[in-house]
């Protein structure tokens, strides 16, 4: 069997340029004679590859100099911890939520300090993007907490919160890399690799330099401290080799593509021919029409059944894994970075057909 377009939200579609080119390096990693996953990672070619990785990453999102790039493991969930143990000195934070992720965020940082909901849209089901403006934030706040891309619903923050000058930290796990952002707005931006770069098991950070202390105010356990992975280029301990390689596949991808201005293009062909479909149609789009994501686009036809037939009926046709989250219900198209727009179309005659079909 061939391939199949994959809308899976996670792990997902990775450019079929790199997976060849990560067969082709199989047996014989640049001359060396063993692949990346058998190589130690305290050798040259190992770091040289790691060290380009970081600085790809620096060139494709323009990251200041004053912020460090580290590679940790333990998936993004695992950051729902330390970003309270690495970030807290008055014990005090601020979380906007808007889906699953952030509420999860959330409870995992209350059992660290004292954590106020800023805003939340779990009135309407997590379907939109609560107005971020004028927030109440406290004077004493360490930092205001948010998902940027909500994976599981379908929304996006187009504008970023007002935080009245406390550092921004935000998960970007599932939008990472799909447009460009200034870093500079941002305190700490982390994401899991495996919605949007690369194989799963490794979170990229990128944490302004001030932000990164060794005297934490909360007994941390080594591997969680954010600092002993920047004192150590991300080489404290083994990393994530094979993720880390990958991903530095997918850097290399992505700058002979023009970089994130020609991604973002890109993104926005597919996301636009998508929805425009959706909202000519018998479906019903789930997230608010100016909070979409362009990355997880999220519909139902208003009848459970039908939701069924729809993901069984699409898998026949190489349409595989667009079930929606168990918790949104529905259908979910993942288009992240690779997918191609060849599978958007793929998806937007097969919804057509369904709904002559069916959706009368
Ligand atoms: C998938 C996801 C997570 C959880 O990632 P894990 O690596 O499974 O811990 C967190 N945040 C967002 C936005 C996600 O999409």
């Amino acid at each position: 069997m061939g391939r199949v377009y994959n809308f899976s939200a996670g792990p997902a579609v990775l450019p079929v340029e790199v997976l060849k080119s990560i067969q082709e390096e199989m047996l014989d990693y640049n001359g060396t004679g063993m692949s990346i996953i058998e190589m130690s990672h305290r050798t040259k070619p190992f770091e040289d590859m790691l060290n380009e990785a970081i600085q790809d990453l620096r060139d494709l999102m323009n990251i200041p100099d004053n912020y460090k790039v580290i590679f940790v493991q333990g998936g993004a969930s695992q950051q729902f911890a330390a970003i309270p143990m690495n970030l807290m000195k008055n014990m005090k934070a601020d979380y906007i939520l808007t889906g699953e992720f952030s509420t999860k965020a959330y409870q995992e940082a209350k059992l660290f300090g004292d954590i106020k909901v800023l805003a939340s849209s779990e009135d309407k089901q997590f379907s939109y993007i609560p107005d971020c403006s004028d927030l109440d934030i406290r004077e004493d706040a360490d930092y205001v907490y948010i998902c940027e891309n909500n994976t599981i619903y379908g929304t996006k923050f187009k504008k970023l919160p007002n935080t009245k000058g406390k550092p921004l930290v935000s998960d970007q796990s599932s939008c990472f890399l799909s447009e460009p952002v200034d870093v500079s707005k941002y305190g700490v931006i982390y994401a899991g690799v495996q919605k949007n770069v690369g194989p799963a098991g490794l979170v990229i950070l990128i944490i302004r330099e001030d932000l990164i202390k060794d005297d934490l105010n909360i007994v941390t356990p080594t591997m969680l401290k954010w600092n002993t992975q920047v004192k150590a280029n991300s080489l404290y301990n083994t990393p994530n080799s094979f993720s880390i390689y990958v991903c530095g596949k997918v850097f290399k991808w992505l700058k002979s593509l023009g970089g994130l201005e020609s991604m973002k293009r890109i993104n926005e062909e597919k996301a636009n021919l998508l929805y425009s479909y959706l909202d000519n149609s018998k479906y019903i789009a789930i997230a608010n029409k100016e909070d979409r994501s362009m990355m997880n686009v999220t519909f139902k036809t208003g009848n459970k059944e039908l939701d069924s037939l729809f993901v069984q009926e699409a898998s026949k046709r190489g349409i595989v894994s667009i079930k929606g989250h168990r918790i949104a219900g529905g259908m979910r198209a993942s288009i992240y970075n690779a997918m191609p727009k060849d599978g958007v179309i793929a998806l937007i005659e097969f919804m057509k057909e369904f709904e002559e079909k069916y959706l009368k």
